[in-house]
């Protein structure tokens, strides 16, 4: 028994099964009863199929529940956090007229009774679809500015950007303005260089739009509209679950490059690369990008070697995804091996590199 008869409303006396409880103003839930009015200043802005609520509770109403259960020993009495999420989802589905779902709602209506405030939360909205990148100056994602981090300064303009644009803010512009959201999150199956080309049918993408106040698009308009940019191409926009993200991150694609090299080799070189380039290759983290990367050495496996001349040579290559290419043609300093450089025994660098095709059927 606890140290002194509880006071209850008789709502409580029943839900716990506490019967000799005095009736009045109630311990466990009358603070809390008083926060509810807030759910009637919920008024929605935005579209949305359905909601959740959750209620942030003040200090005090749980834990003397929690005392009159163990005091009682009430196993199985349900919550009255339960009680009132349940009692205002039917409340606001009968105001808002809107379907409550507590499994993936598109806004949870958060009541902050210590803050004395409704916060809305809103489902991302994910898209998926595939870019081409026709443009050599543009990198996949925004960049910060290295020298502010993204706050503006001098050397960036005063953009917080390291580049004007980038795939990302292309794509995602018209969204934004078609949603009303509040920003993006571009994730890409991989990504290529700046100065590399993505062509074929273009490498696949997710898209979030956080906080997004329009949820029926035109998808066809908004590619379209996302097209006049030349620099590059998107296509199959539709909306996608959010975990095809991580799908995509975890997907080891095979890619299949063109690389234009500085040099012109004789039919007999082509012939020994398509060769001995053709296997295992073991390639030691690029000085290029071991700032940010982790230095280990990757066993990646070059599937075909398909060389021609034109101005200089091209080598088409069919490998793993996750092959630095540039590396593959100029060795690395004999990080990479083997490589072109290694098997001619001469410096040859790539000067142009294209992604031709990104292999999804061959996911290993
Ligand atoms: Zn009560
Ligand atoms: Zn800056």
């Amino acid at each position: 028994m606890p140290e002194s008869r509880p006071v209850l409303c008789r709502t409580c006396m029943e839900r716990l099964g506490i019967p000799d409880a005095d009736e009045g103003p109630c311990e466990i839930c009358e603070k809390v009863r008083a926060g509810l009015h807030l759910a009637d200043t919920i008024n929605p802005d935005f579209e949305y199929e359905s909601f959740n609520v959750g209620i942030v509770m003040p200090p005090g109403p749980q834990e003397r529940e929690g005392e009159l259960v163990s005091a009682y020993h009430l196993r199985g009495a349900r919550s009255f956090k339960t009680e009132m999420n349940r009692e205002l989802r039917e409340r606001l589905e009968e105001r808002l007229g809107k379907r409550a779902d507590v499994v993936d709602p598109d806004v949870v209506f958060e009541i902050h009774i210590p803050k004395g405030r409704v916060f809305y939360h809103l489902k991302s909205l994910t898209l998926s679809g595939s870019y081409n990148k026709y443009d050599r100056t543009i990198p996949q994602t925004k960049w910060h500015c290295k020298a502010c981090r993204g706050r503006g300064c001098p050397r960036c303009n005063n953009t917080g950007k390291m580049y004007p644009t980038s795939v990302e803010e292309i794509v995602g512009e018209p969204l934004l303005a078609a949603t009303k959201g509040r920003e993006t999150r571009f994730h890409g199956a991989g990504r290529e260089d700046i100065d590399v080309r993505m062509l074929g049918d273009g490498r696949p993408f997710v898209i979030e739009i956080l906080s997004p106040k329009v949820r029926t698009l035109d998808y066809a308009a908004l590619e379209a509209a996302i097209n006049e940019d030349e620099r590059i191409a998107i296509h199959g926009l539709a909306p996608c679950e959010k975990s095809l993200v991580e799908a995509l991150k975890m997907g080891a694609f095979r890619k299949t490059y063109n690389a234009i090299l500085d040099k012109t080799l004789t039919i007999e070189e082509i012939k020994r690369i398509e060769e001995e380039l053709v296997g295992e290759i073991d390639q030691r983290t690029p000085i290029r990008v071991s700032h940010r990367r982790s230095d280990l050495i990757r066993k990646r496996k070059v599937y075909k070697v398909i060389g021609k001349n034109s101005k200089t040579t091209e080598l088409e290559i069919y490998c793993d995804g996750g092959l630095y290419i540039k590396e593959l043609i100029s060795g690395d300093e004999g990080r990479t091996q083997p490589s072109v450089s290694q098997i001619l025994n001469m410096q040859v660098q790539c000067k142009q590199l294209d992604v031709l095709a990104i292999h999804k059927d061959t996911d290993n």
